[in-house]
């Protein structure tokens, strides 16, 4: 090559290793309760199966095969008839037993795939394997003055878990994060998982390398464990693009490496170098037979599926004529959907269009403001639907449906209540406003006379005053019209003064 080449251009090569906690109410392997770990005291749920006596013999938790197969059909992935544990031994202080107990060679299901959006469209991404594991318990490390020492909690060892692992198949560290929020997003429409990263219930790993544009060939890459967050997960990715471009583009070479990302330097930092690789010394698990998974079974599961969400936002889109943005940001969690469809359902009355632009701009407004949480939400779906029906029907205006939404969503009164206590009722009577129209064009006869004179603008000038003049509770259609003929009567008799 001579000196003058430029150096080749380097595709980035992504594969993703997802962790995720199977909601189940009792462990993997034995019968204690799955507690929130960031909340219970520490070791409330420990038996000598999960502590990893000598002599206790695992059960496998049925429900969470289930959910595990939940996301294997959700995923499309082909699903053998049986699947086997293995032990994966490590030691470490979390681990009791010495081993997790995991699957290998004989995963619950393979071959899937995961749409993800990109700015050219849905972009297929391969789901190598989905397999059923056990979380580990939780070290804190503490450090008093001269005095070190680690507390170990056991309420999370055991927690029934599922690993997805996707192909090298995502390209940027954006894609990256489409495909863990798209994953999320199944989990949570699957009820597999809360999807609450705060809480550590899903985790990610990153596997990053790069190669020659237009070769085949894998480049060695580089593992990022612990990604708790899409922030972090992008993040890491893009240093550690950024420093396997810079070796390569030295002519330094990657060495195969597993990182951790620190959070407070934004770098990432080896863990293990590849002298230490991992040898984990894989065996079938002694204690568990085979998992066979009945067809029928199967068929039931698959039979129970919810919809998903593409196919939910595609429906929404077409079903309730929404805008492409409306039908992904109520589709986002499943539970925003299921509210949406809740309102829609009891307001038929309203335009579904009409619904999505309250729920996605006022009350979403309502929630960030008050930095709440919608599964917190103080107002039931047909106490929504009982608002946005009195503003259709023009008992209040929607000035006024706002005022009301906000106290709503502070106290959970419902809006029937409000209205009445607060005197908020629209004044939809034509005598009344007509009185009201009279009494403003009688206070202000200069105004009257240039509008008179010609000023036409004035119109809206007068509307506003009568609006000011009921405190915002006048139907503005009536005062309109009211407004209208009152000023076409003054029109007329100015006319005839002149002809006189
Ligand atoms: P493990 O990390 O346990 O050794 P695998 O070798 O199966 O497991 O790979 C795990 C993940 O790393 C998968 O998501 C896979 O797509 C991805 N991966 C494997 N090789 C590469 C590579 N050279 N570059 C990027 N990702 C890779
Ligand atoms: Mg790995
Ligand atoms: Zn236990």
């Amino acid at each position: 090559m001579s000196a003058g080449n430029p150096s080749p251009v380097f595709e980035v090569v992504i594969g993703l290793e997802v962790h995720a906690e199977i909601a189940t109410r009792t462990k993997m392997f034995c019968g204690c309760a799955v507690l929130d770990t960031t909340q219970a005291e520490p070791n409330a749920a420990v038996c000598p199966i999960c502590a990893g006596m000598p002599g206790t013999l695992p059960v496998v938790n049925q429900r969470a095969v289930e959910l595990g197969l939940r996301v294997a059909l959700a995923l499309g992935c082909s699903i053998p008839s049986y699947s086997v544990f293995a032990r994966k031994n490590y030691f470490y202080p979390d681990l009791p037993k010495g081993y997790q107990i995991s699957q290998y060679r004989y995963p619950l299901a393979r071959q899937g795939v995961l749409l993800i959006p990109t700015e050219a469209g849905e972009r297929p991404i391969r789901v190598r394997r989905v397999h059923l594991e056990e979380d580990t318990g939780k070290l804190t490390h503490v450090q008093e003055n001269a005095v070190a020492y680690s507390l170990v909690d056991l309420n999370r060892a055991g927690v029934p878990l599922l690993e997805i692992v996707s192909e090298p198949d995502l390209r940027t560290a954006a894609e990256a994060r489409a495909y863990g929020e798209a994953l999320r997003r199944i989990l949570q429409y699957l009820a597999v998982n809360s999807g609450d990263m705060q809480k550590g219930v899903l985790r990610f790993e990153a596997n990053v390398s790069l190669r020659p544009q237009g070769t085949e060939a894998l480049g060695t890459r580089t593992e990022i464990k612990n990604l708790n967050s899409f922030r972090a997960l992008e993040r890491a990715i893009n240093y550690e693009i950024q420093r396997q471009s810079e070796l390569l583009a030295r002519g330094e070479a990657v060495l195969q490496q597993t990182l951790g990302w620190d959070e407070a330097r934004q770098v990432t930092v080896p863990q293990r170098g590849k002298e230490e690789e991992d040898d984990y010394r894989y065996f079938p698990e002694p204690d568990l037979p085979p998992l066979v998974i009945a067809p029928e079974w199967l068929e039931q599961i698959r039979a129970g599926l919810p919809e998903l969400p593409v196919a939910r936002r595609q429906r929404f889109g077409e079903q309730y004529q929404l805008t492409a943005y409306d039908a992904e940001v109520l589709t986002a969690e499943a539970a925003v959907a299921d509210y949406y469809e809740a309102v829609v359902n009891a307001a038929p009355s309203v335009a579904p269009k009409q619904i999505a632009n309250w729920i996605t701009g006022e009350l979403f407004g309502l929630l960030n403001q008050a930095g709440g949480r919608f599964d917190e939400l103080k107002i039931e779906p047909v106490q929504f639907a009982d608002l946005l029906v009195r503003i259709e029907k023009g008992q209040i205006s929607a000035a006024m449906g706002k005022t009301v939404l906000a106290e709503m969503f502070a106290t959970g009164t419902a809006a029937a209540e409000i209205i009445s206590a607060r005197g908020l009722q629209q004044i939809s009577d034509d005598a009344q406003l007509a009185a009201v129209v009279r009494q403003v064009l009688a206070d202000h006869p200069d105004e009257l006379a240039a509008y008179l004179g010609g000023k036409d603008g004035l119109l809206n000038w007068f509307f506003g005053q009568v609006m000011r003049a009921t405190r915002g509770q006048a139907n503005p259609a009536v005062v309109r019209q009211v407004l209208a003929d009152e000023l076409a009567a003054w029109k007329t008799s100015a006319g005839e003064n002149n002809r006189a």
